[in-house]
């Protein structure tokens, strides 16, 4: 039955290689992503596969069941673009100005609606039912798992996987990771009001760059002196606005950064603190804030069984030559809300471009992924799909 998947979806490569080229000329970005949303939809319309438009804004679930009754699998795809202008030299470089994917969710559709229309050929011998999330905004918080969920994309679902083609990894490797491994990524905004006034005589001020500048040092204290050196944390500000002309001392600063953290405990525990040293530093400075504290979405967190069954399944999936435990990173997934219903594991495909000088990191210019790596990615979900559905067991016993 594996063999007859393999066989298919090898079959199918040139058509996910045009399907994904084709996505990747028409990318659309984060909440806008209509034609995307279109362009599946009608692809699981014309197969003749049960499919629903709009969940909880552009996300579409389509449904293949099986014959006899089992459990219910469900595989996740994003499919968002970003506003990045495509600067690669390749035939199907985006030709929306600005807007590029850039992280390969065009990749992951194509693998996904590849591998649906595989297991939709295969559905007389399924036991159980695939539910096919295609989910609209991964990019842009608040994201648009959360919507799908709430619409109901997770009914009657008893597992979900999902994987990120990942092009600083080699293809044919697989990474995985039992608990959390992609981190919350939270901002914060903080605006000081102290009191401006002329540049030749800072008595009568309370300049706010001076206390901006104190605050952006404080906050340096968090990770190296609050947190628990044994857990990990990011406190980063990214943006420190107080412009003026060279002579006027400033009336306000803002400043806004990222935190990023593995647990909850951490993530509440920072959330404070920042607010302590804001507090803090301005009553030193004899002045005001606000302060506000946006949580993005939470640590993806992987369950322990079904994250050592996918790995079990991957090794023995044709092009994987590795399967290896990664270091948690620090970047965020809304894939993260999923795993907070439904048990599940989110692990990622090698797809480092051949030509290893062209391997740029994710949101680069510049990104392409090893097109083969979505061959892998759909093998070691319909492997997983499969085994998960049991029909490895059932096979066994009529033979
Ligand atoms: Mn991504």
């Amino acid at each position: 039955m594996l063999h007859n998947l393999y066989d298919a979806l090898d079959k199918k490569y040139a058509e996910m290689v045009e399907m994904r080229r084709y996505l990747h000329q028409h990318p659309e970005v984060s909440f806008k992503e209509y034609k995307t949303a279109e362009y599946i939809a009608n692809f699981y319309e014309n197969l003749g596969v049960e499919v629903r438009r709009n969940v909880g804004g552009n996300g579409i679930v389509a449904k293949i069941s099986g014959t006899k009754p089992g459990p219910t699998v469900a595989l996740r795809a994003d499919f968002d673009a970003l506003p990045i202008q495509d600067e690669k030299d390749v035939p199907y470089k985006s030709t929306n100005p600005g807007v590029m994917h850039a992280c390969g969710h065009d990749g992951h559709t194509a693998t996904l609606l590849v591998l649906a229309k595989t297991l939709h050929e295969m559905k007389e011998q399924l036991t159980g039912t695939v539910v096919l999330i295609h989910q609209h905004a991964e990019e842009f918080a608040p994201g648009g798992a959360i919507s799908m969920i709430e619409d109901g994309c997770l009914e009657g679902v008893d597992v979900i996987f999902g994987t990120h083609l990942w092009s600083t990894i080699p293809t044919g490797t697989i990474d995985y990771r039992v608990g959390p491994v992609m981190a919350a990524a939270d901002r914060f905004e903080i605006k000081i009001q102290g009191l401006g006034g002329h540049g030749a005589h800072p008595h009568t001020t309370k300049d706010a760059i001076v206390i901006g500048s104190q605050l952006v040092t404080n906050l340096q204290q968090i990770v190296s002196r609050r947190v628990d050196p044994i857990e990990s944390a990011v406190v980063t500000v990214g943006s420190f606005v107080a412009e003026n002309p060279f002579n006027v001392i400033a009336d306000t600063a803002s400043l806004q950064g990222t935190v990023r953290t593995f647990s909850e405990e951490v993530r509440t525990q920072i959330e404070g603190e920042i607010e302590r040293i804001v507090k803090g530093t301005c009553m030193a400075a004899d002045s005001s804030y606000t302060y506000a504290f946006h949580r993005g979405y939470p640590a993806v967190v992987n369950h322990e069984e079904q994250t050592n069954f996918l790995v079990e399944v991957a090794k023995s999936v044709p092009g994987v030559h590795h399967v290896q435990e990664t270091a948690p990173q620090m970047g965020g997934e809304d894939f993260a809300y999923y795993l907070q219903h439904v048990p599940g594991t989110f692990f990622f495909t090698g797809a480092m471009p051949v030509d290893k000088t062209k391997a740029y990191p994710h949101h680069h210019p510049k990104f392409d992924i090893d097109e083969k790596a979505m061959l892998i990615a759909a093998k070691t979900l319909g492997a997983a799909t499969l085994n998960y559905l049991s029909i490895e067991k059932q096979e066994k016993a009529t033979v």
